[in-house]
């Protein structure tokens, strides 16, 4: 099993170090696990949320010494979380940088507004939930286009406080899976939803199906932010997807995609 969403303290939400998560991971009897901290934000926007741009370069080597360090125990990757679209505090040199393993390509924000923050949750109210399923998509669709990423997180991350769209939006995840297969767009099976107020894993079993259906590869996230959620309720989430009808999943190494054997 592998574990690609880990973050560490330089978000300013996540507790524990690095080898901590490493050690946890191996504890667990994981064979990879990748780190995919939160990429720099903007001034104004970042503080508790992301490292700022001056941090990047301290996360990569600090992430590559790590590697190192447990070259025969564990395989560890680096990955950074970006937002979609692009901030322009993240350096675009980190989208061609030959050490990075993987990019998780994920959508945070709509129309500036960080609607998955419990401290704008009143940002709800008095809105339109379909036109932000809406918005929501089609900037989703937007990233997987893209082609900047590797992995999508957290598909359906606008659910996280159980607000439900009344318009079905089949169709339009149909079409992003499409895209995402034509683009070996690989999706994440996060498990952190459980714990979020929707109570779910991201992306629903209905999506899971869907992404099966087109041909979508799928690789897992904790999106831990402690060292004892590294790998939070995997096997229930592997159960799932063998449900769905996966046998295999998908690893990353130099931004090459490999199948690794469910
Ligand atoms: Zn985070
Ligand atoms: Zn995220």
């Amino acid at each position: 099993m592998v574990d690609y969403h880990m973050h560490t303290p330089l978000c300013g939400h996540a507790s524990g170090s690095a080898d901590e998560y490493v050690e946890s991971a191996i504890a667990g009897g994981f064979r990879e696990i990748g780190f995919s901290d939160h990429a720099p934000m903007p001034e104004g926007l970042r503080k508790g949320i992301s490292m700022s741009p001056d941090e990047a370069e301290g996360y990569v080597s600090s992430i590559e010494a790590i590697k190192q360090e447990y070259g025969g125990k564990i395989k560890v990757r680096l990955g950074f979380e970006v937002d979609f679209p692009l901030f322009e505090s993240f350096d675009e040199k980190y989208l061609t940088d030959a050490r990075i393993d993987y990019l998780i390509g994920s959508c945070h924000f709509v129309d500036g507004w960080a609607f998955d923050h419990p401290a704008h949750i009143d940002g709800y109210n008095g809105r339109d939930i379909d036109d932000l399923y809406d918005r929501y998509y089609s900037q989703l669709e937007g990233l997987v286009e893209s082609g900047l990423f590797d992995i999508v997180g957290h598909f359906d991350l606008v659910k996280k406080f159980g607000y439900r769209p009344k318009k079905d939006f089949s169709r339009t995840i149909e079409k992003i899976a499409g895209i995402a297969a034509a683009k070996k767009v690989a999706v994440e099976i996060n498990t952190n939803g459980i714990s979020h107020p929707v109570r779910e894993i991201y992306p629903s079993d209905k999506i899971i199906g869907i992404l099966f259906d087109r041909n979508v590869a799928v690789t897992f996230g904790s999106d831990a932010h402690s060292p004892d959620r590294v790998g939070y309720r995997f096997t229930e989430a592997a159960e799932k997807i063998r449900r769905a009808g996966y046998r295999k999943i998908c690893g990353f190494s130099g931004r090459k995609r490999y199948d690794i054997v469910l």
